[in-house]
């Protein structure tokens, strides 16, 4: 038995942090990590998605290299191997330092391997047996993988296993139209596959408000990605050219063939093997650990950070856990998860950054809505780069004046989002945001217009 002041089980977006801070206020800190420091953002998540999509990007700018008074030979070729390569070197040197940060910690010690509950305060991690007064769980979770019928006839690609390809899937089929789905299409599109988006709900990223999902559909059908919708009953066939993937669809053929298949229909948590039943620690149907408003579990001594407890899907939101946890714990405060206004964003491009309530839900809410909606084109900004695709919308409550919620589809947005975010955490009315001056020309610069231009919603 090795006693420690705190054990934390993963190094995702969560657990390392809070081990710095353990460790650096002296306490003794065992950190158990099973496979690649830095958990999924760092490997198979927002680091590597997001350095390919730059490499997607810089392909169709080229692409639309006439649009800007260049001459690029045509077609671009795109070489996959080095596209992966520039992915991986940004991968492996983020995880390595992950890496070694946590092994240069004062006070702390670095366990490989699986770590399962004895009881609330014991884990196993292989031979060794570790005690602790707090375990924090941070283990995150893993590409939901559906019964779909015929499955076992084909192979086909997760999130996970699209990060070691490293050549052009001629024919693309995208089982799932939304977040992870939508990126890896349009960015596959990019590098030139032939993409099929194959969603069993009536519209893409169905969360969104349908004005959303429906300019992110003609966005990416005018790339001319085939975008199945309402594919009720999604089966799967060996093909000669790889994969048959039947539909239901309302409309089209019913069937789609593709070269290669990429599952991107959910996550679930890496909560079934951890002994969670031996440390009397609660989950819910679908697995996430149930956790107070503090993130406390129901074993009074441990806390489940980052996307195993269901109160968030996002590298920023397991941060956030952390800060909450660590906060409290260390300095008195009393921080809750409630306390955080969603945001999020789409990282096609353009990118839709997202804050706050849908139009749907601010309706459902009760509030009275007052909506503010302008083009892209309005944007000089957006004029000046040739990348005009998408809206700004805005929602306010009428009474209190506060801002409900933002959409921002379009080149910027999902960094212009955020300037109005501070309002919306200092519960500002929305004229402290309309009356103030911003820097031309910025996508950020037209907000104050947009909220001039409110309107009760219909
Ligand atoms: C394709 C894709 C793109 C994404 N893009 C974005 C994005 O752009 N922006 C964003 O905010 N979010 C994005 N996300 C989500 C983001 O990656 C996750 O929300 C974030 O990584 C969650 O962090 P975490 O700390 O909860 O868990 P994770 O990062 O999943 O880390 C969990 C760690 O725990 C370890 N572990 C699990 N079980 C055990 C065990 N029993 N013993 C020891 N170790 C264990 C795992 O090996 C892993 O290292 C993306 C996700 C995917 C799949």
């Amino acid at each position: 038995m090795t006693p420690y002041d705190a054990i934390i089980i993963g190094t995702g977006q969560a657990g390392p942090a809070l081990a710095a801070r353990l460790a650096k206020g002296g306490r003794r800190v065992a950190v158990v990590e099973r496979g690649r420091f830095g958990g999924t953002c760092v490997n198979n998540g927002c680091t590597p998605t997001k350095t390919l999509i730059a490499s997607a990007y810089a392909a169709r700018l080229a692409q639309r290299a006439a649009d800007y008074g260049l001459r690029v030979e045509r077609p671009v070729a795109v070489d996959m191997a080095r596209v992966k390569a520039r992915k991986d070197t940004l991968v492996d040197s983020t995880a390595t330092s992950v890496e070694h940060w946590m092994c240069a910690l004062p006070n702390t010690t670095v366990y490989r391997g699986h770590a399962r509950f004895v009881d609330a305060h014991t884990i196993t991690v292989g031979a060794d047996t570790l005690t602790a007064e707090w375990v924090f769980i941070d283990v995150g979770g893993r590409p939901y993988v559906p019964d779909l019928s015929g499955l076992e006839q084909v192979s086909y690609l997760t999130s996970e296993s699209m990060m070691d390809i490293d050549f052009l899937p001629e024919r693309l089929l995208i089982v799932g139209g939304s977040y992870v789905g939508l990126e890896f299409g349009q960015m596959y599109r990019r590098f030139g596959s032939r993409v099929t988006v194959v969603e069993m709900g009536p519209r893409l990223i169905g969360k969104e408000d349908p004005d959303v999902s429906d300019a992110v559909r003609d966005v990416l059908a005018a790339e001319e990605i085939e975008i199945r919708l309402d594919a009720k009953c999604i089966a799967l066939e060996a093909a000669p050219s790889g994969a048959l993937l039947r539909l239901d669809c309302a409309t089209g053929a019913p069937t789609v063939t593709g070269t290669h298949v990429l599952l991107a229909v959910g996550r679930v948590p890496n909560t079934d093997d951890l002994g969670l039943r031996e440390a009397g620690i609660e989950t819910d149907a679908r697995g996430y650990i149930k956790v107070d408003e503090t993130l406390n579990t129901s074993a009074g001594n441990v806390y489940a950070l980052g996307d195993c407890n269901g109160r968030g899907a996002f590298t920023h939101t397991a941060y956030n856990d952390y800060e909450i946890v660590a906060d409290n714990l260390l300095n008195g405060t009393n921080r809750k998860v409630s306390d955080r206004i969603p945001i999020y964003g789409l990282f096609t491009d353009p990118p839709l950054g997202r804050v706050g309530m849908s139009e749907v839900e601010a309706r459902r809410a009760g509030y009275q809505v007052l909506i503010g909606k302008m083009p892209m084109s309005r944007v000089a900004r957006a004029r000046e780069k040739g990348e005009t695709q998408g809206f700004m919308k805005v929602l306010v409550d009428a009474s209190s004046k506060q801002i409900l919620g933002v959409a921002i589809l379009g080149v910027g947005g999902d960094e212009a989002v955020h300037s109005l975010l501070d309002a919306m955490y200092g519960r500002l009315p929305y004229t402290a945001v309309q009356h103030g001056v911003r820097i031309h020309p910025t996508v950020s610069e037209l907000i104050p217009t947009l909220l001039s231009e409110l309107a009760p919603l219909a």
